[in-house]
């Protein structure tokens, strides 16, 4: 992040030097890594009114901080940053006083300096100031669409300051009155409604909003540019729009029934009314995330809230309802309730995670969202087992470090806590827990311990103790689970011990408080039981009623399991009667990290994926597809091993997919268009089936002509496949479909293909396209992880990245540049490891150390694997291919 406080504040500085050199001294030194201010000086309220030239991408303003100064004050430090402060007064009892700002760039703060200390008592600052809307996404941005320019904010996690200047750190809660001066044509949001608009008669107007409740600086938010809303739809009393660029209202329908739905339900479990005045959701042409919980006015990308019924995708429409779910989620657990620091951001998305899946669940049953979140699970598990990672719980003692926690850890481990802790209290309990802490803090702040305290009022259970465990603790257990018969009796012996993805780990001596649930065909109910220590024991009944077990049942524990190979055999040969879709995901997954780990041989893994040629789920058959894809992107290269490895596959699912063939039958269920859309992924993109390969052109040609020619499951892969086996010629289709698109999605969809091209020429273009308008800001790093991906891109990509790295890091948004840091292990040798971290030890990123950290482990990983099992996988392919 760029963060500079301009050179103007600075030369105003100078005027008053013997005054400023007196109350430096008086400035207390704090460590430059710990960016925090002083309480003693905290706002109530702020008025901002704020005029932008969207043209030229500038913006003047002034603020009005009332504030409430606890003891006496030489200087009044808040946050700035990329603003040129042009003056400053301090107001108490009617009189002003001039402050001198003396910008901290690198603590992203303006001190203001008085000639006299600052009593004790109210005061209210004045600030104007100006600054430059911003590039990447970040603050107060620009953003174009259609040739039409907008200014939109996204302030989480520390960005308010390169908005306004202000107290710019979650616990400083203050009330928010903005104005905006703009065209008439404009249409201008913020969090409340307009209380009243001046016309100037001069072509602009000012917009004025009614003062908010107590909000944190980072959930404010205003949206200023050419903007139409939807229909108005009301839950209660509260008025729900989705705001849109001009010519895009018909694709609103579907976003407003998942608000309406959402909404409806959480009102109902917080027992609390949606605590703000309106609802807005604004779709943004260029942002950096999904979506952001701005009070009463939450942003979005385009893909997640404009929908065409026709032609989306159930996976797109799945994940547009779940973010909707998340956001509005936010509405009271983060935006009512908010954390006190960043280092229990956790605690806003892990329970806004959790909590979209059960509202969504429950809106729609048949589309089973517990076996969608078991691959967010799995994603999560992935990452946790890496030495590299980090407890849910994590010290931030600057905004680089709360920003590289926005990750599956956060979001995904914390969401399975959350879950299991609901299992472990029963779900009346939790949920009056949750309704004690947030009625006990609403408008405030709180932290971890007030949570759990709430809970064990409510539950009478002793919560703290286990969720701490889950909390505070990196990494997860693997549960060895072994069958035992004694006197006609079935035991489980469990042991358990910290899993890692690297088989040559120490130990760490770790436990985790650990709810087991085994499940056996011997009883309805499942066997519970909380596993505190190393080892432990389970009755499961009579011997001969227990024909097989399987130890996390509906896999409702974050942990993998390692069951014995004879209860491994009965599970394969009882599979599709004992399992469930999510436990079949969960065994899937669970032999895999085995096979990583070390425990298990990558025989027994394939040999498992084999017997699922008969898999109907497509659940299961994704989660699959995610081991095989590794698989062959990692481990074939090595041991020319791709040929007999298709062929294998083929053979597998081969007989599934002739059976469904291209097109779906009238009537046909979404489980059956969903299985058909694995197929194609497992059979025509891994597998590369011939016979799929030349069906592509044709079908291809009809779906540029008629995009209704194919079932909507299928045009990813197809799109996707066209675009591998593409031509220099197919390139110009390409382009020209995605600018004339006529949903978001089906923009995404053409657009991140231009990746999939193996086409040297076609790669080559694809990045420098990255550099141009071509790409929206918000994509430029998922297409440069997708070219990552693609084997005859991903060297072309890394050199492309080095060289042009001054122009490419300012197209990628912090969360953004550590995801393509993430994907340079693709790269798999150890030169270019060694290639990766001398780079980024030239060019460092402060926000994903972490991410750094964590690919050049991948790099060691990856290589360890393939010296471990080459030799094996190899004999096996030529035994099954
Ligand atoms: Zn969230």
């Amino acid at each position: 992040m760029e963060a500079t406080v301009k050179a103007r504040a600075a030369k105003s500085a100078t005027k008053g030097r013997v005054k400023t050199k007196r109350v430096t001294a008086k400035t207390p030194r704090v460590p430059d890594d710990e960016f925090r201010l002083s309480t003693q000086v905290r706002p109530s309220h702020y008025a901002v009114h704020l005029g932008p030239d969207l043209e030229a991408g500038t913006f003047r303003g002034e603020v009005t901080i009332d504030l409430a100064v606890a003891r006496p004050q030489a200087a009044i430090e808040l946050h700035a940053a990329d603003l040129t402060i042009e003056g400053a007064e301090l107001i108490i009892g009617g009189s002003a006083r001039a402050a001198t700002p003396v910008p901290h760039p690198k603590r992203e703060t303006v001190a203001l300096r008085f000639a006299a200390p600052v009593p004790k008592g109210e005061a209210s600052l004045r600030i104007r100031f100006s600054g430059p809307l911003q590039k990447h996404l970040r603050g107060l941005y620009g953003a174009k669409s259609n040739g039409r320019s907008y200014a939109f904010t996204q302030l989480e996690a520390a960005d308010a300051r390169r908005f306004f200047p202000c107290f710019d750190e979650p616990s400083f809660k203050a009330r928010f009155t903005f104005a905006v001066t703009t065209e008439d044509r404009n249409a201008v949001i913020s969090n409340n409604p307009v209380s009243h608009v001046e016309d100037h008669r001069d072509g602009r107007k000012t917009v004025h909003f009614a003062t908010t409740p107590q909000l944190s600086t980072y959930l404010c938010l205003l949206a200023v540019g050419e903007l139409d809303a939807s229909e108005e739809r009301l839950v209660g009393r509260t008025p729900i729009r989705v705001w849109h660029v001009p010519g895009k209202g018909h694709l609103t329908a579907f976003a407003l029934e998942a608000a309406v739905e959402s909404l409806t339900r959480l009102e109902k479990y917080f027992g609390l009314p949606y605590p703000y005045q309106k609802l807005d959701l604004i779709a943004v042409p260029d942002f950096e995330a999904g979506a952001m919980e701005n009070a009463g006015a939450v942003t979005f990308r385009e893909t997640l809230l404009l929908v065409d019924p026709q032609t989306i995708t159930l996976a797109e429409k799945k994940r547009g309802a779940e973010v909707v779910a998340h956001e509005l989620a936010h509405m009271w657990y983060g935006d009512l309730v908010t954390m006190a620091w960043w280092d229990d951001l956790w605690l806003n998305e892990a329970f806004a995670t959790w909590m979209a899946f059960r509202v969504v669940d429950d809106w729609k049953p048949e589309w089973r969202m517990w076996n969608n979140f078991a691959h967010h699970r799995a994603a999560a598990l992935h990452l946790d087992a890496l030495a590299n990672t980090h407890p849910i719980y994590t010290e931030v003692r600057n905004p680089a470090q709360a920003t590289e926690n926005f990750d599956a850890i956060t979001y995904e481990k914390g969401a399975s806590v959350v879950r299991m802790i609901e299992n472990y209290l029963g779900p009346n309990a939790f949920r009056a827990g949750v309704r004690k802490y947030i009625r006990r803090h609403r408008e405030g702040n709180a932290r971890a311990a007030d949570l759990w305290r709430a809970l064990e009022e409510a539950s009478g259970q002793k919560v703290a103790r286990v969720a701490r465990g889950w909390i505070e603790q990196p990494g997860f257990p693997l549960l060895l689970a072994k069958r035992a018969d004694r006197d006609g009796h079935a035991v489980l012996k469990l042991s358990q011990a910290r899993y890692f993805t690297n088989p040559k780990a120490e130990a760490t001596g770790q436990r985790w408080p650990l709810p087991v649930v085994v499940k056996t065909p011997a009883s309805k109910q499942p066997a519970r039981q909380l596993i505190a220590n190393a080892r432990g024991e389970i009755s499961l009944g009579p011997s001969r009623r227990v024909s097989w077990l399987y130890a996390n049942a509906n896999e409702g524990g974050f942990y993998h399991v390692l069951h014995d190979d004879r209860t491994l055999a009965a599970l394969r040969a009882a599979l599709f009667d004992a399992l469930t879709p999510v436990e079949r995901l969960g065994l899937v997954a669970h032999q895999w990290a085995a096979v990583r780990g070390g425990h298990a041989s990558i025989e027994s893994f394939l040999d498992l994926a084999g017997v699922f040629g008969a898999e109907t789920d497509f659940d299961v058959l994704d989660g699959l597809s995610g081991s095989l894809r590794f698989v062959e992107s990692q481990l074939l290269d090595a041991i020319d091993g791709r040929p007999a490895f298709r062929h294998w596959l083929e053979a597998t699912y081969e007989r599934a997919w002739r059976d469904l063939g291209w097109d779906a039958a009238r009537q046909e269920s979404d489980d059956v268009r969903m299985r058909r859309a694995s197929l194609l992924r497992l059979l025509g993109d891994l597998a590369e089936a011939p016979a799929i390969a030349q069906a592509v052109p044709s079908r291809f040609a009809a779906y540029l002509g008629d995009r209704h020619s194919i079932e909507p499951n299928l045009a990813d892969g197809l799109v996707s496949i066209a675009a591998r086996d593409g031509d220099a010629m197919r390139y110009e289709q390409f382009l020209i479909a995605a600018r004339g698109a006529q949903t978001p999605q089906e923009r995404r969809r053409f657009q991140y293909a231009l990746a999939d091209f193996r086409d040297l020429g076609a790669v080559k273009r694809t990045l420098t396209l990255t550099l141009t308008d071509e790409v929206p800001t918000q994509d430029v790093g998922i297409m440069l992880v997708r070219l990552f991906g693609n084997r005859a891109a991903r060297e072309e990509t890394w050199a492309f990245l080095k060289d042009r790295w001054d122009e490419v890091s300012k197209r990628l948004p912090p969360m953004m540049v550590s995801r393509v840091i993430e994907a340079t292990s693709s790269l798999q040798t150890p030169a270019y490891k060694r290639d990766v971290a001398a780079f980024f030890r030239a060019h460092p990123v402060p926000t994903a150390k972490r991410s750094l950290r964590q690919a050049l482990e991948r790099f060691d990983l990856n290589e360890e694997l393939r010296r471990r099992v080459s030799k094996s996988l190899h004999a096996w392919l030529a035994q099954h291919s």
